[in-house]
Order: C-alpha cells, then structure tokens, then sequence
C-alpha cells in the first residue's frame, strides 16, 4: 500500500540514515512501511535457533539451540496480530543426515516450547532439496508461493523477511518484500541490500512494533 517503488525497493539504504545495526539510532521515518505489514517471514538457522557451524547441521531436537529472547519477541509479533512464517532451506534432508518426519518433532517440539512461553509459529514452509533441483531453495522464490497458496492473503506489500544472510535478503527482494538482516558481519557480500540491519531478532521486532 505504502510502497510505490517498485523499482528501487530494497535500497532505502543508500539515500537515508537506515543503517541500524551496531545500535544506532533508528529513524521510524525509515519503518513507514510498517504500519501495513501483517505477515513476517522468518529464516530459522541463526535467527530463531544457533546456526551450526558451516557444513553441520541441527539434526535433532538435542542439537536446536532457541536463541535468546526469541520466544518473547515471537510472542509480541503475535499479541500484535501479525501472522510468523518461518521459511528455512534443510538441505541436509537431501543429504540424508535427517528426514522430514525428524525435522516435523523438531519443529513441534519448538511449538511446544514456544507454547509454554506464550508464543507460536504461525507455519513452517522448508526447502528439503539440493542446490539447482527446485523451485524453492533461497533465494528462489517457491516458499513465498507455497506461504501465498496456504494463505492467501499475504501479499508481498505488507510482508517482510528477517534473516541472518544475503540469500534470505536476495528471497525477500525477489518477491517484493521489505528486508532485515540480522546478525550480519562486517563487509558481507550482499548485506548493503537489505533494507534494514540489526543485532538480533528482538531488535527488529522492537523496531517494527515501535513504527507500527
Ligand atoms: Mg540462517
Ligand atoms: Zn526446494
């Protein structure tokens, strides 16, 4: 609704003070965009849950490690009606160090776990494949699709993606919607492109729901 730039969506970044990580001072003028947002697309790994080291994987209930204060942040998107849609690539399906049924009690346990903090996960859409052999591997676009053909009021306007690395940003800017990146590194490829930058999930729920 608020979005009229189709063409430069994503690079708010590069013409206003929208750098917020390493705690800066954060301009709502830079959130307009949030008084219309109704769904929040989540990364797992490294947002929700410790990502693994680079080539492990959480392969088990014992090894998903909840990152601090994500249930109470989870908890506030709901209390604010917004719907939290975790979209997560699980290539280690493909590579058979776990199967879709482990990582369904993964993921029920985390409702559970969730559930006794007074928050949940709305859906869960996950990529089980290898690289080059779908349609729904971020940064392709598929788990937008199957998230629009569960609910179909989602659109990409009032959306956002938050996520710990550029293929999430690269996700979100395909489909249209805004962007954060979380947890980012000094001089990571692509982070200059997500609209906006923070330490952790919380901060970012605390500055979405503060422009709202
Ligand atoms: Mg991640
Ligand atoms: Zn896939």
């Amino acid at each position: 609704m608020a979005r009229k730039d189709g063409s430069g969506h994503g690079l708010s970044g590069g013409t206003g003070p929208a750098r917020c990580y390493d705690g800066d001072v954060i301009s709502t003028a830079n959130l307009a965009w949030a008084a219309d947002l109704r769904t929040v697309f989540l990364d797992r790994d490294g947002i929700l849950n410790e990502k693994m080291p680079e080539h492990r994987y959480v392969t088990r209930w014992e090894e998903f490690r909840v990152l601090p204060g994500v249930s109470e942040a989870l908890r506030r998107l709901n209390e604010a009606g917004l719907r939290v849609v975790v979209v997560s690539n699980q290539r280690g399906i493909a590579k058979g160090l776990y199967t879709a049924a482990d990582l369904e009690a993964m993921h029920a346990q985390f409702q559970r776990l969730l559930g006794r903090e007074g928050a949940r996960i709305d859906a869960f859409f996950i990529c089980p494949h290898e690289t080059d052999e779908c349609n729904c591997r971020k940064p392709l676009t598929g788990l937008f699709e199957q998230a629009v053909a569960r609910f179909h009021e989602i659109t990409a306007a009032t959306s956002v993606m938050i996520g710990d690395s550029p293929s999430d940003v690269e996700f979100g800017r395909r489909v249209g919607m805004k962007t954060i990146l979380v947890d980012a590194r000094d001089g990571r490829a692509g982070a200059e492109l997500a609209d906006l930058r923070f330490a952790s999930l919380a901060e970012a729920v605390d500055a979405l729901l503060a422009a709202r």
